[in-house]
């Protein structure tokens, strides 16, 4: 299968960033998610009401938009890195104003930094009384994070979820930083996309939520999922609504899969359904080989 890996020679358009939050547990990581949701494109069109994508999209007055991945935490940032996803193009850092630097503060910015991730500080619970957001900056200085108003180049926002100041604030500094990694994407041909959540739904089947990378995928190909194939049967988008293709940074549920795919796993286009089923074949005997490897060890 010929796969067109790299963006050579092919028209680049801007693409909308893709960004993880991270942080302590009970920073407000749940809590600042569910503030921007609420100013999603979905939360506006379906007046409050949003499917479940594990992905959403935040716009600008400006036109410009934002992906959020939906999971907050370590573990879904490290099993999508495990499986070579580099999905996320920025994380937010959520440190608690009354709380400071945290273990898992310092475990997210071990993180970003191992993958190469540009870290936006949101100080979120600025609203509380204990809140010191002067003492959470020099904490992070101290912990070798750059801040810009310490001559670096890490942008900190004051927010809180509760009261949601800031989160325009927040928005904005995410669309600056993404501006200065001026992120781009092939948009036609085949596309590359991954995997972000997936369940089984009883209807259904399997289905999956996933950002196109780059290229566009439509309804009708045939894919390979990790170890699954399948043929995309329908493209939903946020609110739900059935679509021909997806573009570059857009969060979609794909349905047709004929198993579950795990969160981080790459979609390839491939030209029919036997090369589906050859690769996905491939694909699941080298699995289990290196799972029996990793028992003998
Ligand atoms: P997570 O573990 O990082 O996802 O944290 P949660 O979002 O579950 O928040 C932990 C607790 O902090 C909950 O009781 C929230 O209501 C509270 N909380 C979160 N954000 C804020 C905030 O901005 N202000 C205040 N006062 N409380 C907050």
């Amino acid at each position: 299968v010929r796969r067109l890996h790299s963006n050579e020679g092919a028209e680049l358009q801007p693409r909308p960033p893709v960004v993880t939050v991270m942080g302590h547990v009970d920073h407000g990581k749940t809590s600042l998610l569910d503030a921007l949701r609420q100013t999603s494109v979905a939360a506006k069109e379906a007046g409050g009401i949003t499917q479940h994508l594990g992905a959403f999209v935040v716009e600008m007055p400006s036109g410009a938009s934002i992906t959020f991945l939906d999971t907050p935490g370590h573990a879904a940032f490290s099993a999508m890195r495990a499986r070579g996803a580099a999905v996320t193009d920025i994380v937010v850092l959520v440190v608690a104003a009354d709380d400071g630097v945290m273990p898992q503060t310092l475990e997210a910015m071990a993180h970003a930094k191992a993958a190469n991730v540009p870290i936006v500080v949101a100080i979120n619970k600025c609203d509380k009384p204990a809140a010191e957001p002067e003492r959470v900056k020099i904490q992070l200085g101290s912990e070798g994070l750059p801040l810009e108003e310490m001559g670096g180049d890490v942008q900190v926002v004051e927010v809180s979820a509760v009261t949601k100041s800031g989160l325009d604030k927040l928005e904005e500094a995410l669309l600056l930083q993404a501006e200065l990694m001026e992120l781009k994407a092939r948009v036609d041909g085949s596309a590359q996309a991954y995997v972000v959540e997936a369940r089984l739904d009883r209807g259904r089947g399997p289905l999956a939520t996933a950002i196109v990378k780059a290229g566009t995928l439509v309804s009708g190909q045939h894919v390979v999922v990790g170890a699954e194939w399948g043929r995309i049967r329908a493209i939903r988008n946020m609110v739900g609504k059935a679509m021909d293709m997806a573009r570059p940074s857009m969060p979609i549920e794909i349905e047709g899969l004929k198993g579950l795919p795990m969160a981080g796993d790459d979609i390839i286009v491939v030209e029919s359904e036997e090369r589906a089923r050859i690769l996905s074949s491939g694909r699941k005997k080298k699995s289990e080989r290196d799972r029996l490897r990793k028992i003998d060890e």
